[in-house]
């Protein structure tokens, strides 16, 4: 599973009673699609949310795990080389700038499903009045 797969992780709207009959105003999304990808670190098949870019690596659940811990897991420093730090610090910054663009898009993800559960909120705000209309 790609780590950008929230499956049933942040589903928010799993927690809405759905069992009310999806007639009149159903206009039931489909699920978002997945795409499949391959991890560039272990070769396993994972899936996104997103077509995989080709320029950029993908990773599955574990191998993005394992990355994390190898970068906040850098060699202590026990040198004071100011031209070694500068460097190491420089490569972090890339590094980090790398992550925030990770961050960034996951962003945007949440931001989506955000706006998908309000309008799913507001599906139901309509159809509870209509509901009451009816009766
Ligand atoms: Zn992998």
């Amino acid at each position: 599973m790609a780590y950008q797969n929230r499956g049933g992780g942040f589903r928010p709207r799993g927690n809405f009673s759905r069992d009310r009959s999806q007639g009149g105003f159903g206009r039931d999304r489909p699920p978002r699609k997945m795409h499949k990808a391959t991890c560039s670190e272990c070769g396993e098949d994972c899936e996104v949310p997103f077509p995989p870019d080709p320029n950029r690596p993908v990773y599955c659940k574990d191998c993005w795990t394992a990355r994390r811990g190898m970068d906040r897991d850098r060699k202590p420093r026990t040198t004071f080389d100011k031209k070694e730090d500068v460097k190491e610090v420089k490569d972090e910054v890339e590094e980090l700038k790398e992550d925030v663009e990770e961050i960034k898009e996951e962003i945007e993800e949440i931001k989506e499903e955000v706006e998908e559960v309000k309008e799913e909120v507001k599906e139901d705000e309509v159809k509870e009045k209509a509901e009451k209309s009816d009766e």
